[in-house]
């Protein structure tokens, strides 16, 4: 993108993360601000390692920025660091999002938006189905609390680290009473009319990893929803399609959280058939080196 402005009048939105190699957030939020005119305002990385976290919150307050994104591995930790909370955020102990409300640095989280979105645009139900949830980290509880809130029947959470699955489980149970508990066998993924991975297992640069061992049988019509989305079909959406299995990658939760993000810090409507063009795009480029 050409640059008419000079660093002076222009204006940022940042993605804090570590590392972040991987991301298409800044080619799809920065097609959604030039489609809508924005032009002075740029969507930028910033790599963030854990122990300077604190200190990029502080720098949010210039006013040259507009607000941020936050992923793996923050989402958990900024949240005492913000000023505020939203109430979904609080709940579900994860911030994706920080807006700038009067001086203020809000935390909110799109994820769970765009969890949703994603599952109804396909009519996927959700009442009353018997969920799984694999993981126990942020993008668990986002996709817990959602789960809760679509009325599904129960929720097993199983994780790599037990303590974590009992912690999240306890967690919802106070949100949505004896919804969810957490099981150390794969038993209820057998049973499950929805298996979503919350894990980062699979994600690049660790493509032949897989949260699912190859002999858990799936039910008959199970939909599969890979919340990883790099690479596009991952190796447990391809266990999954051989057994028969309904599969959803995790490009358009992020497109969907994203234009949810994208309205909140600008007031302007999510253009969010460009913002798919620019990041399928990247993904792709991404793919290719
Ligand atoms: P997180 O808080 O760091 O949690 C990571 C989870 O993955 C933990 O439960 C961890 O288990 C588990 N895990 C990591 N490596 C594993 C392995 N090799 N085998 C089994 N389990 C493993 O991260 P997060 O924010 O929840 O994100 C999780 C994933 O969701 C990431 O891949 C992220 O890209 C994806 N995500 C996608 C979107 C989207 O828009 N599509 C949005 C949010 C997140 P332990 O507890 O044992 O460490």
């Amino acid at each position: 993108m050409t640059d008419h402005f000079s660093p002076l009048t222009l204006r940022y939105l940042y993605l804090l993360g570590y590392p972040l190699g991987h991301s298409v957030s800044p080619a799809m939020q920065n097609a959604a601000l030039a489609e809508r005119g924005i032009a002075e305002t740029r969507y930028v990385k910033k790599p963030v390692p854990p122990e300077e976290l604190a200190d990029a919150v502080e720098a949010l307050r210039a006013a040259r920025c507009l607000g941020a994104n936050v992923t793996v591995p923050h989402k958990q930790s900024i949240a005492p660091l913000l000023d505020e909370l939203t109430p979904l955020a609080r709940e579900i102990g994860a911030v994706n999002t920080i807006l700038k409300r009067e001086g203020k640095l809000v935390g909110d989280n799109t994820d769970v938006y765009g969890f949703l979105q994603a599952l109804w645009v396909r009519r996927i139900p959700l009442k009353g189905v018997r969920a799984v949830i694999l993981g126990a980290g942020g993008a668990a509880a986002g996709a817990g609390y959602a789960l809760g809130q679509a009325g599904v029947k129960e929720i097993v959470l199983v994780n790599r680290t037990a303590a974590r699955s009992h912690a999240l489980a306890e967690r919802l149970n106070e949100k949505f009473p004896a919804l969810t508990r957490a099981d150390s066998d794969w038993g209820a993924v057998g049973k499950a009319q929805l298996i979503v991975n919350a894990t980062s297992a699979g994600m690049s640069p660790h493509p032949d990893k897989s949260p699912l061992p190859d002999a858990v049988s799936l039910e008959r019509g199970a939909v599969v929803f890979d919340l990883v989305y790099n690479p596009p079909t991952t190796r447990l959406l391809g266990q999954a399609r051989r057994q028969g299995a309904r599969t959803i990658g995790g490009l358009d939760m992020l497109i969907y959280q994203g234009a949810r993000a994208f309205q909140l810090w600008t007031g302007a409507r999510a253009p969010v058939r460009v913002m798919r063009t620019a990041a399928t795009a990247a993904l792709q480029e991404m793919m290719l080196h």
